[in-house]
């Protein structure tokens, strides 16, 4: 689905990335792990197309994809989560998710001009496409909250209802469980589980909690000064030495 070859990303001197490459299959939940400062981040953003490489190539299902930005990305189903914006906080959950969807209707001067009968059946789409997301997620009762009123864990719900109202294909999580109490770390869990059986999506995220990462991917790649230190099972990553040496170094 994905595949990173030799990526690097230096700010001024320092190399974030440094010569990494990975590959995430289709169909899969993949883990990226490593201690604090190893790139995983910076490797997402450049992924993403929110970050340029220094050198390197990403490329989606064999073709090249690096540098694209990230609406072109969006397009192609490649999504990374983002918290949600200050600026969204005042309005209701399911105006969030309402938001997603590039190129309705209602959003250009030239469609003003077209039947309001058919903005209004649009919106009317995109409504129950948002309640449908909110079911799936167990979040119906949050509907007519205001984001800014959500818990972390909540928001972290939110955001992946964000990917739900696209056909995302690959979904890139950055620390989706950072901060989130039990309960709602397992529905998370369950979320991308179910999007992962049920709808195809291939994952990749970061995760700093070894629990959620042993149960919910396979492999786990781990990385550590800017390029990939190892990649297996949960079981197989943490009980390599150089792993545990990489994260009591730092
Ligand atoms: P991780 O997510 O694995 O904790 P990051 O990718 O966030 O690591 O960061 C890797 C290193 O790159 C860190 O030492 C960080 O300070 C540095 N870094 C990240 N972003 C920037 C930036 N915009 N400017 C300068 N240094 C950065
Ligand atoms: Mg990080």
């Amino acid at each position: 689905m994905i595949e990173v070859r030799d990526l690097h990303r230096h700010f001024g001197g320092f190399h974030a990335v440094d010569g990494a490459s990975l590959s995430i299959d289709k169909g899969t939940i993949t883990g990226l792990i490593g201690p604090n400062g190893a790139g995983k981040s910076t490797l997402f953003n450049v992924i993403a197309g929110v970050l340029p490489p220094t050198s390197g190539q990403v490329l989606m299902e064999g073709e090249e994809i690096t540098g694209l930005k990230p609406h072109e990305l969006f397009d192609r189903g490649l999504l990374r989560t983002f918290q949600i914006a200050h600026e969204f906080h005042s309005m209701t959950v399911r105006e969030n998710l309402m938001m997603v969807p590039p190129g309705q209707t209602g959003e250009t001067l030239w469609n003003t001009w077209f039947s309001r009968k058919q903005i209004a059946a649009e919106e009317a789409a995109l409504r129950d496409k948002a309640d449908e997301v909110l079911d799936f997620l167990t979040i119906s009762h949050l509907a007519d909250e205001r984001a800014g009123n959500l818990s972390g864990g909540q928001k972290k719900l939110l955001e992946l209802g964000r990917t739900m109202m696209v056909d995302a294909r690959v979904v890139f999580l950055d620390e989706v469980g950072a901060g989130v109490n039990r309960t709602l770390l397992g529905t998370i869990g369950d979320a991308i589980v179910r999007l992962n059986k049920e709808r195809g999506y291939t994952f990749c995220l970061i995760e700093h909690d070894m629990d959620f990462i042993g149960r919910l991917c396979d492999p786990v790649i781990v990385m550590a000064e800017g390029h990939v230190l190892a990649e297996g099972s949960a079981e197989e990553v943490m009980a390599n030495e150089q792993v545990i040496e990489a994260y009591l170094g730092t």
